[in-house]
């Protein structure tokens, strides 16, 4: 690498390196095939890991954590992404739990940081999920109590979760400065998962979630009434720096095992790396994987200086997400049938950056806000 990555972030990310290589590697073949981890592997891998010192990377050392960085935890990621199982490391909360009260953390941020207890986030609903004014669960006072009613669609890890981070409107006529935070724990009588999505990505099973006059205590929201929106805002922008480090991760092993194969398959007694239509390719799938990594890497070192990185960030998913689908399918077609078969994992990448074109924010509306920031324009533009 060219840039300038502190000595000791990059012999930490080498040790991410070997973990993947020792842990994660001998595994693959069994998960290609399978599609999946079962939960016995995932939590030995976790709790591998975790004995390694892999946990609560980005959590504040005032919490408890490892105090990692944004940059920092983008090139975990990417290391972690060269494995098709999306495998990440535990302890991590959703940011926006730092937000709780002192009596929320107790609750709900340190179980997560310290007795790997899990959540999940859920804001998308059948009607829609890029509209953010206009969703249709609702949240009625009731005394010291809220009432709860509506469905939130393609919640993932909702399995998993002790509890899940649910946005509702308290007030629709004033659309998403009306909508409000709940933590709402699995068990609560009116909360269920009514069933589950299969999608095209390997080991990914997103759940549909019912409330159903589900009540829930004053002392269970997040934040200020109304305050919903502007809390999860900024949540979001740094998981599109981990997503934009997600595809780098997919994209580069992508190119790794195609340089491989390229030199090494011979057609009419050369090569195919001989053959221009295979360097073009390859070319092109590099340059545009630099370029991806470059705006990334920009907008975490932003982000890790406290300065604006928010139209940086949406430029950096919008372009990474879209540059890991040309190149895993580049790749893909190097192989030939081989890269189209289970034997490789191009086909489980190709198929699992797909996802991350509608996944937290879609392209299309990643473009307006990018536009939008260009133009000068307000948000009702
Ligand atoms: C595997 C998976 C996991 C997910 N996990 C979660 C989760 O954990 N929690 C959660 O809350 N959600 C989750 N989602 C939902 C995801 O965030 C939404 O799918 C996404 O926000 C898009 O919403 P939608 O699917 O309703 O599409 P819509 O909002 O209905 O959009 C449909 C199409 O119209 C386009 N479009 C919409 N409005 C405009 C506009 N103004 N201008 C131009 N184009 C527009 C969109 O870009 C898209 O192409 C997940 C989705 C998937 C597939």
């Amino acid at each position: 690498m060219d840039y300038s990555i502190p000595p000791e972030l990059a012999m930490f990310v080498d040790s991410v390196r070997q973990f993947r290589e020792k842990e994660l590697m001998p595994l693959e073949h069994e998960f290609l095939i399978k599609g999946s981890f079962d939960a016995k592997t995932r939590t030995e891998l976790e709790e591998k890991a975790r004995r390694q010192g892999f946990w609560a990377l980005e959590v504040p050392e005032e919490y408890g954590g490892q105090g990692m960085g944004t940059l920092a935890t983008c090139l975990v990621v990417e290391e972690l992404f060269k494995h098709p199982a999306m495998f990440e490391f535990g302890g991590s909360p959703e940011p926006v739990l730092y937000k709780c009260n002192e009596e929320q953390k107790q609750r709900f941020l340190y179980p997560i940081i310290k007795a790997d207890h899990r959540c999940c986030y859920a804001f998308t609903e059948p009607s829609g999920g890029s509209d953010v004014a206009a969703i249709h669960t609702t949240a009625v006072r009731d005394g010291a109590n809220w009432v709860i009613n509506g469905t939130k669609t393609f919640i993932s890890y909702a399995e998993r979760a002790n509890f899940v981070i649910l946005f509702a409107s308290t007030d629709r006529e004033r659309g998403a400065r009306g909508i409000t935070c709940f933590l709402v724990e699995k068990g609560t009588p009116g909360f269920s998962l009514s069933r589950s999505i299969p999608t095209m990505g390997d080991d990914w099973e997103p759940h549909e979630l019912v409330f159903d006059d589900c009540v829930v205590p004053d002392a269970n929201r997040l934040g200020d009434v109304g305050g919903g929106w502007a809390l999860v805002n900024e949540q979001l922008t740094h998981g599109r720096l981990k997503i934009a480090a997600f595809q780098l991760g997919m994209a580069q092993r992508s190119i790794d095992i195609a340089v491989e194969w390229a030199k090494s398959r011979v057609t009419w007694g050369k090569p195919i790396a001989s053959r221009q239509a295979v360097q073009w390719m390859l070319a092109d799938s590099v340059t545009e994987l630099d370029a991806a990594r470059l705006l990334t890497y920009r907008a975490a070192w932003l982000a890790d200086e406290g300065k604006p990185c928010e139209t940086e960030a949406f430029m950096a998913k919008l372009y990474a997400t879209e540059m890991a689908q040309r190149v895993t399918d580049r790749c893909l077609q190097i192989l030939g049938g081989l890269g189209y078969s289970k034997e490789v994992p191009i086909q489980s990448f190709y198929r699992q950056v797909r996802v991350w074109r509608i996944g937290h924010g879609t392209a299309e509306i990643h473009r307006w806000m990018i536009a939008r920031d260009l133009l000068g324009l307000s948000a009702r533009d």
